[in-house]
């Protein structure tokens, strides 16, 4: 499979899960069920009043990194940091309370440092949300270098979140990512990953009543990862993160990405990609990660 299509199935992957997700986010299972069924058409509407394809903070964000990316890719971080505010002062409708404090800490102190530790304090140091594993999946799209992607990737979750186990679940998820990036075997590359960390040494194992699908980092990775390993195409690894509630769109989010990059664009239905309101930008970075991908190999 070409790059392109992993790049592609990445970037659709968080989108879709996301618009599918956001459509059931706040809603208890019970009522969730009554109104959807077991949800597989992005139809939009629920607590935001989404359009149908209207994605959230978990797919503007993810763009958001991209772009700095792609502004700079050396040294991406301040470019990430300005893109965040950027997406933040048009006043998105779903904000994390994490990444709320950070950029008003921000706004504050005019440092991300600071801006982060802002925010842990705020919050009693509980802010080992999921905010920054949602957003991560571009580092491991556009770098080639393993040791750059776990630099980015962990640096671009301290801009928010100052907490050891948001950055380190960035990092085991985009290690993951940028094996698939490579075309290696999907349960092998989960055996050797999630072993070499305890929160999710036992993913394997698991039995999905054993999820607990919230917003805590270890808990939404675990069920992200759960739903890849025991589906096997994008289409049911994304309605099975979303239909576990709790924190639907970011799960979808997380388990779309990982689903997408591995089974590729193609894999991903067309009745949704089609929806998918931010989708010609979507296509645009990609596009300009696949340029920068050939000008380096060709160095
Ligand atoms: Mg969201």
């Amino acid at each position: 499979m070409k790059k392109e299509a992993r790049i592609l199935g990445g970037l659709f992957g968080v989108a879709c899960g996301d618009a599918l997700g956001g459509t059931l986010e706040f809603l208890s299972k019970r009522e969730g069920k009554e109104e959807y069924g077991y949800l597989k058409e992005i139809v939009g509407g629920g607590v935001w009043n989404l359009k149908p394809g209207e994605v959230t903070d978990d797919t503007m964000m993810t763009i958001a990194v991209a772009c700095g990316i792609l502004q700079n890719p050396k040294d991406p971080l301040k470019n990430i940091g300005e893109n965040f505010i950027d997406w933040y002062d048009g006043n998105p409708k779903d904000v994390g309370n994490t990444v709320k404090l950070a950029m008003e800490g921000y706004k504050r102190y005019n440092s991300w440092k600071k801006a982060a530790t802002y925010a842990h304090k705020q919050l009693d140091g509980h802010t080992a949300g999921n905010g920054t594993l949602m957003r991560c999946i571009p580092a491991a799209l556009y770098y080639d270098d393993l040791k750059k992607i776990i630099k980015v990737s962990r640096e671009q979750s301290m801009l928010t979140h100052y907490d050891e186990k948001a950055a380190e679940a960035c990092e085991l998820y985009n290690t993951i990512v940028y094996r698939y990036m490579n075309g290696e075997e999907k349960m092998k590359v989960i055996e050797e990953e999630t072993t070499k960390y305890q929160d999710y040494e036992d993913i394997t194992s698991t039995a999905k009543i054993e999820l607990n699908p919230s917003g805590y980092v270890v808990d939404t990775l675990q069920c992200a990862l759960w739903c890849f390993i025991n589906n096997g195409n994008s289409e049911d690894v994304i309605c099975e993160a979303v239909n576990l509630y709790g924190d639907p769109d970011t799960i979808g989010a997380i388990a779309g990405g990982l689903a997408g990059v591995y089974y590729g664009i193609n894999d991903i239905p067309e009745r949704w990609r089609e929806k998918i309101l931010v989708k010609d930008k979507l296509k645009e970075i990609a596009k300009k990660m696949q340029e920068k991908a050939i000008k380096k190999d060709s160095l």
